[in-house]
């Protein structure tokens, strides 16, 4: 058998640098990749041929054999090289996760860049514990506090981080061993061929959840479980300009997850609690104003509520009923953008169901005037 020279297989010089050499690699792993190139057996051959170059110069002892002796100082070792291609999927790994000072990442982030961010994503962080669920909660506001704003704090029942182990679940930081399934890498790692090529699935140990370690001496305030369930103060800043049904998510505020696990969120569903006086209608509200006949005819000034206090409100001689007076800005704030609604003042005569005999002697008098009559 007719084995090529490692440094020809690889195209780099025999004075080549490790990075060199690793880039070289990553080339040509890259170039006759199987799910590149499904079904060529050539190609699948190039493949196999340059691992095996690169397990080689890749490692020093090794390399300084073949430099020395040539292939067969190698297989006096008993290196055989690669007769199967899942050998070297499952040698990768190993390879690489030394080689890109990464934390295992997977031949495809490292080599297709088919996950974004690849190497900065820290996967062993981002796969400790189970993620905490999210826990929606009603809260009740006022047509006055929608109106400007308002911080709220509310008390909740949920899943606290255990404050004893700090979420691990494990008595000591010293409480852990190997997890068993995975040996500690995290991974569970399956091969399988289909018609398009090579597939290799890396999916997260369940044991241990991928972080290859269970404890050993589960922490006695919290089983194990990193949490404990209690109450906790949350703080809600809730915008001006809420809807009913409407809602916000809190991020981190949910159940805590287990031995560490990202917390889930809480989702704040708000509610406008009806309103003594005003009606709301989108960010203006609606003030039904009662006018005695003669205020409405002589006109008067009135003080009226708003949703930030009293105010003073012109009434002009002869208002009609239904008549709708605009108090600039005097409604809800918007939730989207700079300013307010009004407050819509509505006209509305008073008319009395009971009178006296005085009073009844004064509008019989008073009907009977030219300008009081309903013209005809
Ligand atoms: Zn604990
Ligand atoms: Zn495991």
């Amino acid at each position: 058998m007719n084995k090529r020279d490692y440094y020809e297989v690889l195209g780099v010089s025999r004075t080549a640098t490790k990075e060199e050499i690793r880039k070289a690699y990553r080339k040509l792993a890259m170039q006759y990749h199987p799910d590149r190139n499904p079904g060529d057996k050539e190609a699948e051959e190039k493949f196999k041929e340059a691992a095996e170059a690169y397990e080689v110069l890749s490692d020093d002892n090794k390399r300084a054999k073949y430099d020395r002796f040539g292939h067969d100082g190698l297989h006096a070792q008993g290196f055989q090289g690669f007769s199967d291609i899942n050998d070297i999927f499952s040698h990768f790994s190993d390879i690489f996760g030394g080689a890109f000072g990464g934390g295992g990442g997977s031949i495809f982030d490292e080599f297709f860049g088919q996950s974004s961010g690849g190497r900065t994503r820290s996967r062993h962080s981002a796969r400790t514990g189970t993620p905490g669920s999210d826990l929606k909660i009603d809260l009740k506001l006022t047509l006055e506090e929608i109106a400007s704003g308002t911080t709220k704090k509310v008390k909740i029942k949920r899943y606290n981080k255990c404050s004893v182990c700090n979420g691990t679940g494990a008595k000591s930081p010293n409480a852990f061993k190997t997890c068993s399934v995975c040996g500690g890498s995290g991974e569970v790692r399956q091969v399988s061929r289909s018609i398009f090529g090579q597939f290799v699935n890396i999916s997260t140990c369940s044991n241990c959840n991928g972080t290859g370690k269970v404890i050993s001496d589960p922490c006695p305030a919290c089983n194990g479980d990193g949490r404990v369930y209690g109450e906790a103060t949350i703080k809600i800043q809730v915008p001006a300009g809420v809807t009913e049904g409407s809602y916000m998510t809190i991020r981190g505020e949910g159940n805590a997850g287990k031995n560490g696990g990202e917390a889930g969120d809480v989702i704040v569903v708000f509610h406008e609690l009806p309103h003594e006086y005003f009606l709301r209608d989108g960010d203006d509200v609606i003030y039904d104003l009662y006018l005695s006949f003669p205020e409405a005819a002589l006109g008067t000034e009135v003080e009226v509520p708003t949703l930030k206090g009293k105010a003073k409100l012109k009434i002009a001689p002869g208002i009609q009923p239904g008549k709708l007076l605009k108090m600039r800005d005097k409604g809800i704030q918007h939730l989207q953008r700079h300013g307010a609604g009004d407050q819509l003042v509505r006209i509305n005569i008073y008319v009395p169901k009971k009178l006296n005999s005085e009073e009844k002697e004064l509008l019989k008098k008073l009907q009977k005037m030219p300008n009081i009559k309903v013209p005809s």
